[in-house]
């Protein structure tokens, strides 16, 4: 994935954002951060990008960031270095 350093994207408050199949970041990012962000680069791909957005959305307006389906799977792996090379497809649905 392509990252690109800036202070415009994204907005003040938060980190980076993965829009694959860049990743725009503000602050020094550490290896579990970018774990995160390509484990929704991964996310998205599964999604065609449009389907990952408009899901994404809905959940952040009705259950609130810390329960989207895409945050909690990235959350709970970002420590683990190798998620992305056994991880199922659609994991972000699926009970651990
Ligand atoms: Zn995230």
């Amino acid at each position: 994935m392509i990252r690109v350093k800036n202070s415009i994207i994204p907005f003040k408050g938060f980190k980076a954002i993965t829009l694959w199949p860049f990743i725009f970041f503000r602050e020094e990012m550490n290896a579990v951060d970018w774990n995160h962000e390509t484990i929704h680069g991964r996310q998205q791909i599964e999604l065609l990008f449009v389907g990952f957005y408009l899901i994404y959305f809905v959940e952040w307006i009705f259950k609130g960031y810390d329960r989207i389906s895409f945050e909690k799977e990235a959350y709970a792996n970002q420590d683990n270095q190798d998620y992305l090379k056994g991880r199922k497809v659609f994991a972000m649905w699926k009970n651990k």
